[in-house]
């Protein structure tokens, strides 16, 4: 299957501060958790994308949070740079990849304002989680495109392989005397 992942999940040095957010370096993911990001990505077609990127913003680049998530939407860095357009062409570029190659789902970091799934910052860069998605996401998930965060490994497994549950549970009962 073909898979979007965020490049920064990937070990890419994309991420705003010029740094990456490998899975594979991740301190909060189990080693389980890495052994299956590992498999996945070895066995389906991984198309690595930043949205920020391709909107035209450089690395590093300050910070940015959405103001408003709903139109006219608005994403500003913490000085006040108005970079709305950026991550519009980003989340734009982003879907015309997954409709050109047929891309139904993604693997994205959390918490971003573009690839976040789980939660953003509020936009007052005080460190504040509320509820919402990042505008790539907004967009993918408008189109179809189901979106998973690095938090969700296993969910992401049992997306692209219903029987695994299924399997996991063979596997544990072998040589069990019932
Ligand atoms: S826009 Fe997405 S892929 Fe790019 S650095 Fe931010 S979280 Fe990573």
């Amino acid at each position: 299957m073909k898979i979007l992942v965020s490049s920064c999940l990937l070990g890419e040095d994309v991420r705003y501060d010029g740094e990456n957010s490998a899975i594979a370096y991740n301190t909060s993911s189990s080693f389980g958790e890495k052994e299956l990001f590992m498999d996945i990505m070895c066995e389906h077609s991984i198309y690595s994308f930043c949205p920020e990127v391709s909107g035209g913003l450089s690395t590093p680049r300050e910070a940015a949070e959405i103001i408003s998530s709903t139109k006219p939407f608005k994403i500003q860095t913490k000085s006040g740079e108005n970079v709305t357009i950026n991550f519009l062409i980003g989340a734009k570029n982003t879907l015309e990849l997954c409709k050109e190659e047929n891309i139904t789902v993604a693997l994205l970091k959390s918490k971003s304002p573009s690839c976040g799934n789980d939660g953003i910052y509020d936009g007052t860069f005080g460190h504040n989680l509320v509820p919402g998605v990042g505008i790539t996401t907004k967009l993918l998930e408008e189109n179809g495109i189901k979106v998973f965060n690095e938090k969700q490994i296993h969910e992401l497994a049992k997306h692209l392989n219903p029987q695994l549950d299924k399997m996991s549970l063979a596997n544990s009962l072998k040589g069990l005397k019932l």
